[in-house]
């Protein structure tokens, strides 16, 4: 699916779109099908370029806001503009280098919040033993607790963790 993913970013053009619906195996159809589902979207198998722009759309959105994807991909920082493989447990929500966040979601996860603003991480505090990032919207001024992310491929940062701890992240 990441492969997938990593192809789907990389169309640029309704021909490429196209091609890459008439190309689809049926084991790549299925892996869209999963894809969508798991953002639950039904799709029909047999509308090969409905599917790919259905899946597009989240890609898309994804690119767009530069920042956390509601699936467990990678993706590049839009604000300290690193390269943030996928972390192979949960989907993030912050990145793990600058630990800013973006305010995509109205409920965890549902990517349905239109404001988009940079969520820049305030305050370091423990919930049950769990390390959690407070973070505030730039544009809006909402806030959300968010767990910090100390496994995976690439955890939070622990400088960043540190500095975020004394007030003296940047
Ligand atoms: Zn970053
Ligand atoms: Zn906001």
């Amino acid at each position: 699916v990441t492969d997938l993913n990593a192809r789907l970013s990389a169309i640029r053009t309704r021909g490429e779109l196209k091609r890459f619906a008439a190309a689809l195996s049926p084991d790549e159809i299925a892996g869209l099908i999963d894809l969508l589902a798991a953002r639950g979207i039904t799709a029909d198998p047999e509308d090969r370029k409905r599917l790919v722009r259905l899946a597009l759309d989240r890609a898309d959105a994804a690119q767009a806001v530069g920042t956390m994807t509601a699936l467990d991909e990678s993706f590049r920082c839009g604000h300290c503009d690193r390269d943030v493989p996928a972390h192979g447990r949960t989907a993030r929500n912050h990145c793990p280098f600058c630990l800013r966040s973006r305010h995509v979601d109205v409920i965890p996860g549902d990517r349905a919040s239109p404001c988009h603003g940079w969520m820049d991480p305030v305050r370091l505090t423990l919930r049950h033993g769990e390390a959690v990032i407070l973070h505030h919207c730039r544009s809006c001024g909402f806030e959300r607790n968010n767990r910090a992310l100390t496994d995976g491929s690439t955890p939070d940062d622990p400088a960043a963790l540190r500095a975020l701890s004394a007030g003296q992240l940047r």
